[in-house]
């Protein structure tokens, strides 16, 4: 590990999961070993001791892949280098940064726990747990991880991958996002931590590391683990049912209409409420279910008198999306609609904007949004 992660020296704390007979070494020493030797040393986040970076690094790793986040973490602290300045960004700033990143509520829960952290604690972020699980977004795991990163703080993690590997070294049965499952999870977790701060950053970034790239979903590489001698689901060859899936429940589906008003090379956009999907964000405006489809004669009428713009040309429907979220599957349905002129007073205001289609690489929307409006650019070209 580069800087001053990588250099702290082995605590050798052993307070549990030593099983005589078996490895006279602890099951937080080994992970602490095996980490210094063979985990991931040299992301940039590890590279640091300050807990804004810290912070942030593992805001965006809560849903996303290392390889995704790497660029978005350095181009926001290009914009935002410290949590001041994050504090008073604009929202749109804000939101610009993280687009194509998912998950949006991140993003605002950070831009608030800024400010947060600025009102409260006057620019320094707290350095005991229960302060830092207090902020926006940050729940106990990753208060956790934050204060041992940052400050050594012995606490225990228990993330995804986390979950995978403590059920399947103890042997836990059911799925780790029941409650009762969590719970048992959770003073696996506390049991296995190492008894000298110094091992902490070592340890938690081996929890993290092995569940990542060693303790995976489907074939985990057990030769190569270092706490496989006492792995329960190992030992009893539960690997396949150990954690067990999330209990199978099919994703409703929605539909939604999407307004492509083209005037000329710009688009119209309107921008997100804050909360919900894509909070904040700009998007295409949306047709509701009382709004008339294409093919009635009322069509035109209401999208003149609704958006105050005059249509040029026919209406014509596009090729559907799919898209998937946590909760449901939207099917995106846009409609074009070729506009002659605009009512001058609501040309633009904080709500609504014309993106000019050479822009849209460089402007935050949502991923769906900017493939729709893609296609609609090769299409023009
Ligand atoms: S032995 Fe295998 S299943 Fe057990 S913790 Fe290690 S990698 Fe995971």
């Amino acid at each position: 590990m580069t800087g001053e992660r990588s250099t702290r020296s082995t605590g050798g704390g052993a307070r549990a999961n030593r099983q005589p007979g078996l490895t006279t070494e602890s099951f937080a020493s080994r992970i602490s070993t095996w980490q210094r030797e063979h985990g991931r040393n040299s992301l940039p986040w590890q590279n640091t001791r300050d807990p804004y970076r810290i912070w942030l690094s593992e805001i965006m790793l809560q849903q996303t892949q290392v390889a995704t986040v790497l660029g978005y973490y350095e181009r926001f602290l290009k914009t935002c280098p410290t949590v001041a300045d994050l504090a008073i960004a604009e929202d749109d700033t804000v939101m610009a940064l993280w687009a194509g990143l998912g998950y949006y509520s991140r993003a605002r829960n950070l831009h608030k726990a800024a400010k947060l952290v600025v009102e409260r604690h006057g620019g320094t972020f707290p350095n005991d747990v229960a302060a830092l699980a207090e902020l926006p977004g940050v729940g106990r795991s990753t208060a956790s991880a934050i204060a041992a990163f940052s400050f050594d703080t012995i606490a225990p993690i228990l993330d995804g991958n986390v979950k995978r590997v403590l059920a399947r070294h103890a042997g836990i049965e059911g799925f780790p996002g029941a409650s009762a499952v969590e719970k048992k999870l959770w003073v696996e977790a506390e049991a296995r931590l190492p008894g000298c701060a110094s091992d902490m950053v070592a340890y938690t970034q081996g929890l993290m590391d092995l569940g990542a790239t060693i303790c995976a979903k489907s074939t985990p590489s057990c030769l190569l683990c270092p706490v496989s001698i006492d792995c329960r689901a190992r030992i009893d060859g539960r690997l396949e049912e150990i954690p067990a899936a999330k209990p199978n429940k099919p994703l409703p589906h929605r539909s939604q209409r999407y307004l492509i008003a083209q005037l000329g090379d710009a688009v119209l956009l309107v921008k997100r409420p804050p909360i919900g999907i894509w909070g904040g964000l700009w998007c295409l405006p949306e047709l509701g279910a009382n709004d008339a489809n294409p093919h009635d004669s009322r069509f035109v009428r209401q999208l003149e008198t609704r958006f105050a713009i005059t249509v040029a040309a026919e209406t014509h429907e596009l090729e559907a999306l799919e898209h998937s979220f946590t909760h449901f599957k939207l099917r995106m349905l846009p409609i074009r609609v070729t506009i002659k002129s605009i009512h001058p007073r609501i040309a633009e205001s904080g709500e609504t904007m014309w993106l000019p289609l050479a822009n849209l690489a460089t402007t935050g929307l949502p991923t769906p949004i900017k493939k729709i409006l893609s296609n609609l650019e090769s299409r023009t070209t």
